[in-house]
């Protein structure tokens, strides 16, 4: 019995490769250095696993940016348009190309585009999208693969196990950047270079196991991208025929590709028995004999100690069916998406810290697990022991939480009156003209205001002093919306760390950690509060800000908060109860904040669910059910006001073709979305589907700082205005201005008030 591991995480417990990586864009270290603190990193790693006693370590899961990225290069997918940061005389080097590739490269006379970031299944993890062409061919190119399979075995004494993504996953995480083909039909190209690459492992790194990450496996298939799978792995087998294979499959079961799965020559198939621990009979059953089983049995999603009860019986029930050498155990996936070491978190309470397991912890679950189905039954208890702890602790539950969520009614769920009528009662009651102007919440934190945050930390400023910074922030703020004629106000969000943490340290049953951080994308990383226990609302939490910043103005002050959904999604959450539940309690919070906003005398409200689309499930047949719920705790979070509060909500990157409908059942007076990048192309399902409330299309691109004029935005929408009822439009950014700074957002401000006036001149209803 082997153990294993997919992926150890990269940037460092001190987010060290972050440090060196911008430091190295910044121009104030040398390549020789930042490949030192890589390399110093690596090493670290490796040994870090070995001395845990994993037996099977993976390497080339490092990754200076991103994996995918690092497929493309050594695969040679490089995009034509970065040729001339190579073949020049500007010093660069196959890592200058590289982070070119990931971030744009604007020097030298050059303007060249990044390429496209998108998310990474349904992790919050950004991958660099593949870019591929008609006339797309593959050569070896990067040699960092091999580089890093001789350093790992000049540390460990033995040969690695190189981790690659396998050729079809490989393809379906790219994009046709052409039309005329389907880039599926590339696997003929692209599948000897895979064979090349996987016997110069073996011949020359005497590489005895490859882990080939094919998680397109967990998702519906198309005939054409099975038959992909066969042929790929077909070849591979007839060519390598000396190498063992490990197909990695995770973040879902196999479903209906089980037979598909367990028919690949391969010599040994990992699947997740955290997200679909009932994959396991059928795949045992199905598995030809030899080929091993790698059972992910340790969530490498989520930040809680393993139950070792349950997965040394899963460990158990293999071992009888298949063998002692036909069985691995490991965690789900890689452990990229935990942070790092849980012993650094000394600020968390002891008796919650016992609950939990961060990467290095994880690793010792995985030998743990091993030990214990060899007979080692005291780690067992000592475990279990922390698992009652954990299911009965007072600080998890609490009854009247639990009796409030069980006292939930139909009628809790939605607002009183349908939307017609509310909206007759909103216009009377607010009088706004057509095409109302408003922003999406946030306006620039600058140095200045984030400053504020870091000494008031530091006890450098007494709260007073720091509530009297920001509110001075905030009228500045009002003065000048005022000024440019916006309709519809906000306070700015000058108070706010991050639109979920704020939320989350305000209430009951949230945890946030000191160094629990994740990466995102390249050098940005995250850290994701964990939610531990139930959650409850203890007191008012926006109501303050939001009543004072409208004690400054006559016009409207939008309140501002985030929904249920987008703080579960973006939080480590617990694993002990449905994520539904999790959200309903949540939604119940953020509820009663709703009502003391309106009682406060807020007459608009924004709840933001940014992240609803990123929820969806991987497979198309689990939709229903999470669009049901998350549909649901949004609207228990929104309908607890009267017919005459206005409901906003936003939403950005998100593609709402094949779910508008649920959009539409969020039943919200007014949406904004991101549109301005599609030109309003996202508007169409809007369209199509006749979507009956008022909506807000973004006409200003806030990822970029570039300014658009007037005249373009009025052209977006009059695009908008073709679509849907004129009365029914607002006027406003893609999303918050938080990233941008105040020069380039106010010119860009004045210019979408203009545009509404122009349109106001010509569109009557
Ligand atoms: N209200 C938030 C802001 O303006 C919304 C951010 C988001 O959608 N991600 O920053
Ligand atoms: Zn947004």
């Amino acid at each position: 019995m082997l153990t294993n591991n997919l992926g150890y995480p990269r940037v460092g417990a001190n987010r060290e490769l972050k440090k060196a990586c911008e430091q190295y864009w910044a121009g104030k270290i040398t390549r020789h250095q930042l490949f030192l603190s890589a390399k110093d990193l690596r090493e670290q790693h490796w040994r870090l696993q070995e001395a845990a006693g994993i037996d099977l370590i993976p390497c080339n899961d490092f990754s200076f940016y991103d994996h995918v990225l690092d497929m493309s290069l050594l695969l040679g997918a490089i995009p034509l348009r970065y040729a001339p940061v190579v073949t020049d005389i500007r010093g660069n080097a196959e890592i200058d190309l590289y982070f070119a590739m990931a971030r744009g490269y604007q020097r030298d006379g050059l303007d060249i585009t990044a390429m496209e970031m998108t998310k990474w299944f349904d992790t919050n993890y950004h991958y660099i999208v593949p870019e591929f062409s008609a006339g797309q061919t593959f050569k070896v190119f990067s040699q960092k693969l091999y580089n890093e399979c001789s350093a790992t075995k000049a540390v460990l004494g033995r040969a690695p196990k190189p981790v690659l993504i396998g050729p079809v996953s490989y393809l379906l995480l790219g994009k046709e950047k052409e039309k005329g083909f389907d880039r599926i039909d590339l696997i003929k190209k692209l599948v000897p270079v895979y064979i090349e690459i996987l016997n110069k492992l073996k011949d020359d790194y005497k590489v005895d196991w490859v882990q080939l990450d094919e998680p397109f496996l967990s998702l519906d298939l198309t005939d054409v991208q099975k038959k992909a799978f066969r042929y790929a792995y077909e070849e591979i087998r007839n060519k390598c025929p000396h190498l063992k294979v490990m197909l990695a499959s995770y973040f879902e079961g196999l479903g209906d590709n089980v037979q598909l799965a367990c028919s690949l020559p391969v010599c040994a198939l990992h699947i997740d028995l955290v997200r679909a621990p009932q994959q396991l009979e059928e795949v045992i059953q199905a598995l030809p004999p030899k080929v091993s089983l790698s059972l992910g049995v340790v969530d490498g999603r989520n930040i809680w100690k393993n139950d070792y009860h349950h997965s040394s019986t899963l460990i158990q029930k293999s071992l009888e069916k298949l063998g002692d050498d036909r069985v691995f155990v490991a965690p789900s996936c890689s452990l990229l998406h935990t942070p790092f070491d849980l012993d650094k978190e000394t600020a968390i309470a002891p008796e919650i810290r016992n609950w939990m397991a961060f990467a290095k912890q994880k690793l010792t679950e995985v030998v743990h697990l091993k030990r214990i189905v060899q007979g080692e039954t005291a780690l067992l208890d000592e475990n279990q022991a922390a698992l009652t702890n954990r299911r009965t602790s007072p600080l998890i539950h609490k009854d009247a939480v639990k009796q409030r969520i069980s006292a939930i009614r139909e009628d809790d769920t939605h607002r009183k009156s349908v939307f017609a009528v509310r909206q007759q009662l909103q216009n009377a009651r607010f009088g706004l003209p057509l095409f109302p102007t408003t922003t999406i919440g946030s306006f620039p934190q600058t140095d200045e205001i984030r400053q504020l945050r870091a000494r008031l930390k530091k006890g450098e400023l007494t709260l007073r002093q720091y509530d009297m910074a920001i509110e001075s922030a905030t009228i500045e703020a009002i003065r000048w919306q005022e000024q440019i004629g916006l309709d519809v106000l906000v306070h700015g969000e000058f108070e706010r760390n991050d639109m979920v943490e704020y939320f989350g340290e305000h209430l009951e049953g949230f945890l946030f950690t000191q160094y629990g951080w994740v990466q995102s994308y390249g050098s940005r990383c995250v850290k994701p509060p964990v939610i531990y226990g139930d959650v409850s609302r203890t007191g008012d939490i926006t109501v303050r800000w939001s009543r004072y910043a409208q004690e400054q103005t006559s016009r409207m002050m939008k309140g501002m908060l985030t929904g249920p959904v987008t703080i579960l999604q973006w939080s480590f959450v617990r694993d002990d109860q449905p994520r539904a539940v999790t959200t309903n309690q949540i939604a119940l919070a953020i509820r009663d904040e709703v009502v003391a906003l309106e009682s406060a005398g807020i007459r608009m409200i924004q709840i933001d669910e940014p992240a609803i689309r990123e929820g969806l499930p991987l497979r198309k047949k689990d939709w229903a059910a999470y669009l049901d719920w998350a549909v649901r705790a949004f609207r228990l979070s929104a309908s607890g006001v009267k017919d005459e509060t206005q409901i906003h909500t936003h939403m950005c990157y998100s593609e709402f073709n094949d779910i508008i409908e649920h959009i539409a059942a969020m039943d919200a007076d007014v949406i904004t979305i991101e549109t301005s990048r599609s030109q309003m192309e996202l508007l169409e399902a809007f369209a199509d589907f006749k979507y009956p409330n008022e909506i807000g299309p973004g006409v200003y691109d806030i990822h970029s700082p570039r300014i658009p004029h007037a005249e373009e935005m009025e052209a977006l929408l009059e695009k908008a205005v073709a679509l849907l009822p004129a009365r029914n439009l607002w006027v406003n950014p893609d999303c918050g201005l938080k990233t941008r700074k105040w020069p380039e957002t106010k010119q860009a401000l004045i210019n979408m008030v203009q545009a509404a006036r122009m349109m106001r001149e010509r569109v009557t209803v």
